[in-house]
């Protein structure tokens, strides 16, 4: 059993309500619980082409049996069934779903690297992370 923090955003369409989906899928997880989700707050875009709307933000402490990449697995696939389409790095997207950290693994593949590098540049990451931790 592991306990995996993880950031959650998005910043097109229903954000709130996109936001709420991936959290229900999260939790419909097999092996997996949500246990504590942040509150929500709206976060300038970082990076990424101009022009971008506004995101939502929120961290969320989860447990599950799932490994690390199995989770990330399944992460891309409810991003894929919210509707997220765009690949452009720090682009747009209807949500994110990041691994934030993993019990206390440190893993550096090149399709996941935990804890999440960019975890203390983002305030929109750590404000969340914080008041959950
Ligand atoms: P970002 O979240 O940095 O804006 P993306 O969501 O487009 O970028 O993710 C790009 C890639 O980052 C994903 O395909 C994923 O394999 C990889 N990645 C590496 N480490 C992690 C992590 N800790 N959590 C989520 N994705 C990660
Ligand atoms: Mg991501």
């Amino acid at each position: 059993m592991a306990i995996c923090y993880l950031g959650i955003g998005s910043n097109l369409g229903d954000r709130q309500k996109n936001i709420r989906l991936a959290i229900k899928r999260l939790n419909n997880l097999k092996d997996t619980k949500v246990l504590k989700v942040s509150k929500i707050i709206e976060t300038k875009p970082v990076g990424g082409p101009s022009g971008q709307r506004k995101f939502l933000n929120a961290a969320l402490k989860i447990k599950t049996n799932l490994s690390a990449l199995k989770l990330l697995r399944k992460l891309k696939s409810i991003e894929r069934q919210l509707g997220r389409k765009q690949t452009v790095r720090f682009g747009p997207r209807t949500i994110d779903l990041d691994i934030l950290f993993y019990n206390n693994e440190v893993i550096s593949r090149r399709e996941l690297k935990v804890p999440h590098p960019r975890i203390f540049e983002r305030e929109f990451v750590v404000k969340p992370l914080m008041e959950i931790l």
